[in-house]
């Protein structure tokens, strides 16, 4: 599903976020563990396109088979690809339906009723049909996380990206969360990166190991984990 290949990145301070990372991330969960600083962030980033490489490649299996070049080709990634930065801000003064619409609008979904469709389906999906008109300032960690998939499902992305998503929330919150992302790995390819084990353990068939910008070992979490 995506291939990437000796991807290299320095900051200006000198630190080497990525370091040769070469990884084959197949359809379903995948997981992106390991501890802060690791480059995960700077992975994340890198395929999002929100950030430059280096060197490197990655490629991106799209839609009717052709390969997207990730690194180049921004708009197609774009439209294939939906992304939960850690820590993303909302507008708290704004209405979960709201704010899900005006990214609607943004993504292309022009036809009202379209939208609706797309966008009602979406916060049920979520489960945050019951909250959609209360103001997202209100809502739980949890609530907001589990928003934030919503609008990185806007578009039909074949690939999501989520960083970071379970820190801050109680168990509880948690596993709802992950029950869900679980659900959405049936759909679409997802790559969950953090830094607790057993959010990996727990729903990943498939996983990678970072630290220090390289990638220490890939493969099913109990013979990763094992390894270690
Ligand atoms: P993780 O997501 O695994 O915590 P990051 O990708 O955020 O890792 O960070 C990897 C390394 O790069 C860390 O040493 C971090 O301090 C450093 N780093 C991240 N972003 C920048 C930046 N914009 N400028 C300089 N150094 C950075
Ligand atoms: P940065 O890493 O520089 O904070 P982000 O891309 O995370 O950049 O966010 C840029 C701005 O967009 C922030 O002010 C944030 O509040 C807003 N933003 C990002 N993601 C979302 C989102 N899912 N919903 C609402 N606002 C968002």
């Amino acid at each position: 599903m995506l291939a990437i290949r000796d991807l290299c990145k320095t900051y200006a301070n000198g630190v080497h976020a990525l370091d040769h990372v070469s990884l084959d991330i197949p359809r379903g969960m995948f997981g992106l563990l390991g501890p802060n600083g690791a480059g995960k962030s700077s992975l994340m980033r890198t395929l999002a396109t929100l950030q430059e490489a280096d060197s490197g490649s990655a490629t991106l299996e799209g839609a009717d088979g052709t390969p997207i070049d990730v690194l180049r080709d921004k708009d197609a990634v774009r439209r294939q690809l939906g992304y939960l930065p850690q820590d993303f801000g909302v507008y708290p003064k704004v209405s979960a339906e709201d704010l899900l619409e005006h990214f609607a609008v943004l993504k292309g979904l022009t036809a009202r009723a379209q939208r609706r469709e797309v966008v009602d389906g979406l916060l049920k999906q979520v489960n945050l049909w019951d909250a959609r008109k209360r103001k997202l300032g209100g809502f739980s960690g949890g609530m907001r996380q589990r928003f934030g998939i919503a609008q990185a499902l806007l578009g039909n992305p074949r690939l999501v990206i989520v960083d970071e998503p379970t820190a801050g929330l109680d168990p509880e919150e948690r596993n709802r969360f992950l029950n869900l992302l679980a659900d959405i790995g049936e759909q679409v390819a997802v790559i969950l990166s953090t830094h607790i084990v057993e959010d990996v353990t727990d729903l990943c068939p498939t996983m990678a190991i970072m630290n220090r910008g390289r990638v220490l070992l890939t493969g099913r979490p109990a013979d990763a984990i094992a390894e270690l």
